[in-house]
């Protein structure tokens, strides 16, 4: 299966999910590739930090399930195409755009839309990690138009008010779809 946690930069969707690996171990987290410069303090595995070139060869060579440009500069995001270990259940932690692309190749994933409680929440997390006065403008800017986007394809809505509740509530949505009988003719 297919799990995507999405959202508007800020909402704490990394935190999310970071509780929701140790809740649930059978999810196998897919590790993005970036062309964006690491963040002071930022683990050196948060992505496969790599340059444009790099980057458009694994485009050109059909590497990723979605990539896009996000947050202005031409920074470059993109999910590789996943090789989870054998019973494992892909999870994937994306903006908008990608998890659109994978929704519409993918129908069946399932997409959780994370949310702030409000957006002066989203801005005080986004100033607490470093982000700069710049980004955390547009990103606001942005922020209201993309939850709307994702509303419009996400197949759950979870407000992150305190992460401990919001990871568990999602634990909760991924267990029941996996409960679900497969659809006829799907494997
Ligand atoms: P950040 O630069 O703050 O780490 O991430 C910026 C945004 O890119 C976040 O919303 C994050 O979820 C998203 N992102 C991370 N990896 C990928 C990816 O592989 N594909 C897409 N489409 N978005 C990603």
């Amino acid at each position: 299966m297919i799990f995507i946690v999405s959202g508007p930069g800020g909402v704490g969707k990394g935190t999310v999910v970071a509780r929701l690996l140790e809740l649930d171990d059978r999810l196998w987290l897919s590790r993005s590739w970036t062309t964006r410069d690491r963040r002071p303090g930022e683990p050196a595995d948060a992505y496969i930090f790599v340059d444009r070139p790099a980057f458009l060869r694994r485009v050109e060579d059909d590497g990723f399930l979605e990539w896009t440009e996000f947050g202005g500069n031409g920074r470059l995001y993109g999910t590789p195409v996943p090789e989870p270990p054998a019973g494992r259940d892909i999870l994937l932690e994306i903006e908008l755009d990608g998890a659109a692309q994978v929704k519409s190749h993918f129908p069946e994933a399932v997409m959780v839309l994370i949310v702030a409680p409000s957006s002066r929440e989203q801005e005080a997390r986004m100033r607490s990690r470093g982000d700069d006065e710049e980004s955390i403008r547009r990103r606001l800017l942005v922020g209201a138009e993309e939850e709307a986007r994702g509303r419009a394809i996400a197949d759950h809505v979870v407000v992150n008010d305190e992460v401990e509740r919001a990871a568990g509530e999602v634990a909760g949505i991924l267990a029941r779809h996996r409960a679900r009988p497969a659809a006829p003719g799907s494997c």
